[in-house]
């Protein structure tokens, strides 16, 4: 949880603006940050380009985009899951077709997350971290 620095209501990770007063929660680098990634959030999300931040190295400075890469990554690891669940007979085809469309949700979600520059977590995903 943070506060507001104009009127100390506190409001959820995440948020951009306080829900009472409306002051933005970032500060310039934060928002500077964010303009500056992100496209490169957003690449970061289109299946196999998640490696272009990687290579780029430019999530190392960046906050927004590190929070995104990494959870771009995750959803990459869950597609080869679903792919590896469908060669089970019957059952897996079934599992594998709900994981890749829970995926392809939580993809969509995440972008335009991304294009609001939004560093909101989700659910179960936000306790993985994989890139530092
Ligand atoms: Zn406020």
């Amino acid at each position: 949880m943070a506060f507001c620095k104009n009127c100390g209501t506190q409001f959820q990770d995440g948020a951009k603006f306080c829900p009472k007063c409306g002051t933005t929660t970032q500060s310039q680098a934060q928002i500077n940050d964010v303009e500056a990634n992100k496209i490169m959030a957003v690449i970061a999300y289109i299946g196999i380009l998640v490696v272009v931040p990687l290579i780029t190295g430019k999530y190392k400075n960046s906050p927004f985009l590190k929070f995104h890469v990494n959870q771009a990554i995750v959803f990459c690891i869950g597609w080869v899951v679903s792919g590896f669940l469908s060669l089970i007979p019957f059952i897996g085809v079934f599992l594998g077709d709900i994981l890749s469309f829970a995926i392809f949700v939580l993809v969509i979600i995440s972008i335009v997350g991304a294009v609001k520059g939004e560093t909101k977590s989700l659910p179960l995903i936000e306790k993985v971290k994989i890139i530092k």
